[in-house]
């Protein structure tokens, strides 16, 4: 017989299964930042502005100049699978934002102090709240958890202080602000590169430069000057493809890349599926394998690629961070997105063989 006596199972208390729920989606600052950033989009702010203390850890504040969230909706605000972005299962398949889920401010919420300062258009004046664990909760103990009336610019500041304060392992593992803060600016990055009529800043709380700063008037490749220097922009080549006719869906690719005159020691890829910033080793080989044969051996490339594919064919509801994202057809769109690089490529190239001739 087993020496384990049978425990009784017992339900978990609800707010320790928000917590560990809220764990799976919010890993580590970036993460969350990266949730703020696409509400910020999502509400249409064309000025986002970003500041971080530890990394993110002790403060991470995004003030966007968006729509603002009514004084109404604000009770919601911070509800687990409470959205404005999604009713029915139909919808799925034709969203345009990138919120739908209602589960990131509901999660920050239960791992972080999480306070709002927002105004609509039409509000005369702005309403500060604060949440803890999904509900409006006071900013002070002994006063009241409803919104308070404040001044305010029109948009939303969100404000997420002490990150994993009640989760205290998650807190240990995040040894190095530095290192979360680099991971900040590699998100704000991408999505200044790819959203180039949107004014992205970011900085460091104290500090008086910023590093990341871009103007709401760029181009893609104006961005990727800004932020990553002349030596990759002036090396920049453009290559484009689409569905054919016989294809069964519409999609289409846009990639900005450096050519064989550029020599870098790690590879950059940026990839972007529907104006997701996602991650997909597939994508990732097939497209970096352009370079094999032009670049020097241990030499890499900059690859910015954006893919929208019809919505109805790719699933990004693979997992609450919709970082992973799976889509029909991903070989073939791929090898013609990899072809239309390389023959860019060689005809480039073919123009410098000239260029040296002459
Ligand atoms: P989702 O984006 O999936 O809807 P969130 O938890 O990220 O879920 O946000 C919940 C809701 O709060 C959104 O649907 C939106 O209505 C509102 N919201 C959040 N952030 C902003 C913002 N910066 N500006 C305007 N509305 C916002
Ligand atoms: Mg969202």
């Amino acid at each position: 017989a087993s020496a384990v006596d049978p425990k009784p199972i017992h339900r978990l208390e609800e707010s320790l299964i928000n917590r560990i729920a809220a764990g799976e989606i919010i890993h580590r600052p970036a993460n969350a930042l990266k949730e703020l950033l696409e509400n910020a989009l999502d509400a249409g702010a064309t000025q986002i502005k970003i500041t971080a203390k530890d990394g993110g850890l002790k403060l991470l504040q995004i003030v966007d100049n968006g729509s603002g969230i009514r004084r109404a909706d604000l009770p919601l605000l911070a509800a687990r699978f409470c959205t404005s972005k999604l009713s029915t299962f139909s919808d799925l398949s034709k969203l345009q934002t990138y919120g739908f889920r209602g589960e990131a401010l509901a999660s920050i919420s239960h791992v972080a102090h999480l306070n709002v300062v927002t105004k609509t258009r039409d509000d005369s004046c702005a309403w500060r709240a604060s949440y803890s664990d999904g509900l409006l909760a006071p900013a002070k103990a002994g006063t009241s958890a409803d919104p308070k009336p404040c001044a305010g610019n029109d948009g939303t500041t969100i404000t997420v202080e002490d990150l994993f304060y009640n989760t205290p392992l998650r807190l240990r593992a995040l040894k190095s602000p530095s290192d979360e803060y680099a991971r900040i600016l590699d998100v704000v990055q991408r999505y200044a590169i790819h959203n180039p009529s949107v004014s992205f800043l970011c900085k460091k709380t104290g500090s008086n430069t910023a590093d990341v700063s871009t103007p709401s008037s760029g181009t893609v490749k104006s961005a990727i000057q800004t932020i990553y220097g002349p030596s990759v922009a002036k090396e920049l080549l453009e290559a484009q493809a689409e569905a054919g006719t016989k294809d069964e869906f519409e999609w289409q690719a846009e990639a900005w890349f450096t050519s064989a005159n550029y020599h870098a020691k790690k590879p950059t890829f940026l990839l972007f599926i529907n104006h997701r910033s996602v991650e997909s080793a597939r994508v990732k080989r097939a497209v970096e394998a352009v370079y094999s044969g032009i670049l020097p051996k241990g030499a890499c490339g900059f690859i910015y690629l954006s893919l929208d594919i019809d919505p109805s064919k790719v699933d990004v509801n693979v997992h609450p961070t919709k970082r992973e994202v799976h889509f029909l057809e991903e070989e073939a769109i791929t090898e013609k997105v990899a072809d239309s690089m390389q023959a860019v490529l060689a005809a480039n190239d073919q123009s410098r063989t000239f260029q040296y001739q002459t």
